[in-house]
């Protein structure tokens, strides 16, 4: 990860103390909103980066509506894939909408516009990806990605942006479920299979199941969770010797962490 610290970036200091947060289910992804050239993406452009994270900071300390204690999100990534730090880990953001959605996720913002650069560039994807990562392994960040106009009335993060949250983040070059060397995706809690997910995560432990001898795919397995996800879950539940309600099919945290699923 090329990552900016706030010292490095010149940030002003926090107008009041920062907020703590201790855990958060994931991360939403937001863009600018308004005009960024286009003419920032050129590979000599960079020099210019930290001067906009200035800029975003001055202008959201000068936000008398908002009364920010700092700029909002927790980090900025740049088109040349950059992870600038903003509020950091385990800080709570004020970027997402209101106090609740603000404790519930992570906020991470691409030098992304409304016009001009409109469209992230790759390096810039894997920079988000990395500031997501960060977020995982330093702030105890959950599994989700979403965008900001998940449960909030906003544009955010934009089309390009929204259709690739939508594709699970993955990190350019790959499908986003190459195993890397981070170890294990964390158990994302019992109600996240409840509400049948459509995630990366869902086909790397499709995988491990079928890679273990758990397999109930007709075809697949794939990021949306199906009848088919549960029962081969279900296999896998019966294999570690559970019984009964034990052996529902929906994954608890036991039978997670024993499954060993990549992260992905
Ligand atoms: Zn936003
Ligand atoms: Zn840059």
């Amino acid at each position: 990860m090329q990552f900016v610290s706030r010292a490095q970036w010149g940030a002003q200091p926090s107008r009041y103390a920062l907020a703590y947060i201790d855990s958060t289910r994931g991360v939403k992804i937001h863009y600018e909103g308004s005009p960024v050239p286009a003419s920032l993406a050129r590979p000599d452009a960079h020099g210019q980066c930290a001067d906009r994270v200035r800029d975003i900071q001055a202008a959201h300390l000068a936000d008398d509506d908002e009364k920010y204690s700092d700029i909002a999100y927790n980090a900025v990534v740049c088109p040349h894939g950059y992870v600038y730090e903003g509020r950091g880990a385990h800080r709570k953001t004020g970027a997402n909408g209101n106090p609740a959605l603000n404790s519930a996720h992570y906020a991470v913002c691409a030098m992304v516009g409304d016009e001009g650069l409109t469209n992230p560039t790759d390096a810039q994807l894997a920079g988000l990806r990395d500031a997501i990562e960060w977020l995982r392994d330093d702030g105890d960040a959950g599994p989700e990605i979403k965008g900001h106009q998940d449960g909030y009335a906003t544009e955010c993060p934009g089309p390009a942006l929204y259709a690739w949250v939508q594709r699970g983040a993955p990190r350019p070059g790959t499908s986003g479920t190459s195993p890397s060397t981070r170890g294990y995706e964390p158990f994302p809690g019992a109600g996240w299979f409840e509400d049948e997910p459509y995630s990366e995560i869902v086909t790397a432990m499709g995988r491990r199941l079928v890679a273990e001898g758990c397999s109930s795919y007709a075809d697949g397995p794939g990021p949306q969770w199906t009848e088919a996800d549960r029962r081969s879950y279900q296999k896998w539940q019966k294999k570690l010797g559970f019984t009964g309600d034990d052996a529902d099919g929906w994954p608890g945290r036991t039978s997670w962490q024993a499954l060993r699923v990549p992260r992905v």
